[in-house]
């Protein structure tokens, strides 16, 4: 604690993101990375971007972005908001549509940055405990008091809720914001876009860092009625007017629309999902059925913390949580890459049997 901090700073428990390491030969299975390069038309497209305009500050309005996602997601541009990440847009968002006196809901296990901005910006939450099979509770994520916030698949379990599950939670908190972040929706799951029109009280979060390969420029947006999307504009404009930068811009406009490549990558890692499910059952573990570009296990023949540790002694990262303490998470890297993986898994099952 330092004297020189604000009484938010003291109460502020960071978000701990996934480990980062250097070093370049590591196999890194911890954040959800994808495992293959950005569309080389967004790579030519950011190199190109790299010019005398970078003096001048970028659109505050984004709009040309906003076109291509607009039309990629039949919806209007006005009913788009773009954001440096999803973090940043679901940071926004809690700001725009949570109150302090009234408490919203989320799954007991769920993303861990949500509790991190409901402490920040002083909004009560209540957390509602998964069913049994780890699926989020429909019922009990009804009747909230001041909004709803969940991804759809849920992280770190990677199950997702159907659309009339998802359409029940919002017919049952008619008068609050329900915020559904689909982050990963696109390794397999159903989106809740078209339930946009229906709903003006229903904000969709959604990423390039996952299913376009784009983490390292952080480009997220959001999706719902005009509006939401203006609240979120009043945030953004009284925080930074100029979130996305020129360079982000270019590349994240040219990976939208190079679908092609984007169906092959997304195949690949789905085919390449099932592939490692398949080899864990073999090693006995427990696997839950995912519907995202990683995977939720429980190994059986050795504790989830002991078979992390002795993968990163191999420079193999994988995701350890200390609340979840019988489970992993391992996103799914290349081909190459996870049978590197199941090969070091078996070497250390059996040199402990
Ligand atoms: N939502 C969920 C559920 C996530 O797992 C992540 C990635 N850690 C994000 C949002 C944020 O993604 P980004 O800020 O890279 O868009």
């Amino acid at each position: 604690m330092s004297k020189f901090w604000s009484s938010t700073v003291r109460k502020t428990k960071p978000y701990v993101p996934g480990e980062q390491p250097n070093e370049t030969n590591v196999i890194k299975l911890n954040t959800n990375e994808n495992p293959y390069p950005p569309s080389p038309k967004a790579l030519e497209a950011m190199q190109f971007a790299v010019n005398d305009d970078l003096r001048k500050y970028p659109s505050p309005t984004v709009d040309s972005l906003r076109k291509v996602i607009a039309k990629r997601e039949d919806i209007e541009p006005e009913n788009v908001f773009v954001g440096n990440g999803s973090d940043e847009v679901l940071a926004f968002a809690f700001q725009a549509f949570f109150e302090p006196n009234e408490a919203i809901k989320f799954p007991e296990i769920t993303y861990s940055f949500y509790p991190v901005y409901a402490k920040l910006y002083d909004i009560p939450y209540q957390t509602v405990p998964l069913k049994d099979d780890f699926s989020i509770d429909v019922e009990g994520m009804c009747e909230s008091i001041g909004g709803v916030i969940f991804p759809n698949p849920n992280a770190p379990t990677g199950i997702a809720l159907n659309l009339n599950e998802v359409e029940s939670i919002i017919k049952r908190n008619p008068n609050q914001v329900i915020i559904i972040d689909e982050a990963y929706v696109d390794f397999g799951a159903d989106t809740a876009v078209p339930l946009t029109k229906k709903y003006p009280n229903v904000l969709i979060t959604r990423t390039l860092s996952k299913s376009h390969a784009l983490a390292g420029i952080r480009l997220g947006y959001a999706i719902g009625s005009s509006e939401l999307i203006e609240g979120l504009e009043r945030i953004k404009n009284s925080f930074n007017s100029y979130t996305i930068n020129r360079i982000t811009l270019a590349g994240a406009e040219a990976a939208m629309k190079d679908d092609i490549y984007y169906d092959q990558t997304l195949n690949q890692i789905i085919e390449t999902r099932e592939w490692t499910k398949q080899e864990l059952e073999h090693l006995e573990f427990e696997v839950i059925p995912s519907q995202t570009n990683f995977l939720f296990v429980k190994p059986t023949k050795i504790t989830a913390k002991e078979l992390y540790e002795t993968l990163k002694q191999q420079e193999i990262y994988i995701r350890f949580f200390e609340n979840l303490e019988d489970y992993l998470r391992i996103s799914i890297g290349s081909e190459d890459d996870m049978k590197t993986f199941v090969n070091e898994v078996t070497n250390i099952i059996n040199s402990i049997k």
